[in-house]
């Protein structure tokens, strides 16, 4: 039997990199959207061809929505193998245009809607007897802050410590583990200026941003060894 994989806001960028790989690689995969069903149907299209897929709607922050994502996985698959919780916002601004309502937005979304999804999926896990869940942090999250991103910083490190709980609340049968990538070439730094960028690659001693593609391998491998648990892995170039 086929495995099958839940990606959250897998429409674009590291999601959809991931959805591809796990394809690839004989999955059945669950594509899961909010907002952008084009860029999700084109998804669904491509990786249609070389596997079972579906497409479900699902605003991660919302508890409702997150059960009709497990729902209609297990009415589709009748399993859940693997729960890779990606999406994520962020918004960064200058402390002063930052709000209290944008703050709770990305606490919703990052920390909020992976609690949900590692409480309901991973109960799911439990019960069935097996199951891996790979949570989407950052280094921000770890040992490079952002002022301008203080709110999606505090998510992240908030992400680790929930990681570190469902993996002792879930154990031995289900595996939690966490990915900190460092700079991503994605939709989320679409607005950084060259200028910028040259001077965050020369922090890094790989000199270059990743491709979400280098991301999705790190995910596909670390679900795939089965004695990593409860680890947090670094996917940053080498920071300096
Ligand atoms: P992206 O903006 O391209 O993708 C994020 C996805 O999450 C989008 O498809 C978006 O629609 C989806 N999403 C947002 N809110 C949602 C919600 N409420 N419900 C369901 N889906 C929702 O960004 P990306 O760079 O591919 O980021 C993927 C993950 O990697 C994020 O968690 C991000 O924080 C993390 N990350 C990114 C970088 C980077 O440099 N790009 C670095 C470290 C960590």
């Amino acid at each position: 039997m086929k495995k099958v994989v839940i990606v959250t806001g897998s429409s674009k960028g590291i999601g959809a990199a991931t959805i591809k790989y796990y394809a690839n690689n004989n999955y059945n995969v669950v594509i899961n959207y909010n907002h952008s069903l084009d860029d999700a149907q084109k998804l669904y299209d491509e990786v249609s061809k070389i596997t079972d897929a579906i497409l479900v709607q699902a605003d991660i922050s919302k508890e409702e929505d997150v059960k009709k994502l497990m729902d209609e996985t297990i009415k589709a698959f009748g399993r859940i193998d693997t729960l890779v919780n990606n999406a994520g916002i962020a918004i960064d601004t200058t402390l002063e245009d930052k709000t209290v309502e944008n703050f709770r937005r990305i606490i919703d979304v990052n920390l909020i809607g992976t609690f949900l999804t590692c409480k309901h999926i991973g109960t799911y896990m439990k019960e069935q007897g097996t199951g891996s869940i790979i949570n989407i942090s950052s280094t921000n999250g770890l040992d490079s802050y952002y002022p301008y991103s203080m709110d999606y910083d505090a998510s992240k490190a908030g992400v680790i410590s929930l990681s570190h709980n469902f993996a002792l609340l879930y154990a031995p049968n289900v595996r939690v583990n966490t990915i900190c990538p460092g700079w991503v070439n994605t939709e989320m730094n679409k607005e950084l200026d060259d200028d910028y960028k040259k001077e965050e690659c020369k922090h890094i001693l790989l000199n270059r941003f990743a491709e979400p593609e280098e991301i999705a391998k790190t995910i596909y491998e670390t679900d795939n060894n089965l004695y990593l648990n409860d680890s947090i892995i670094k996917v940053d170039g080498g920071r300096c």
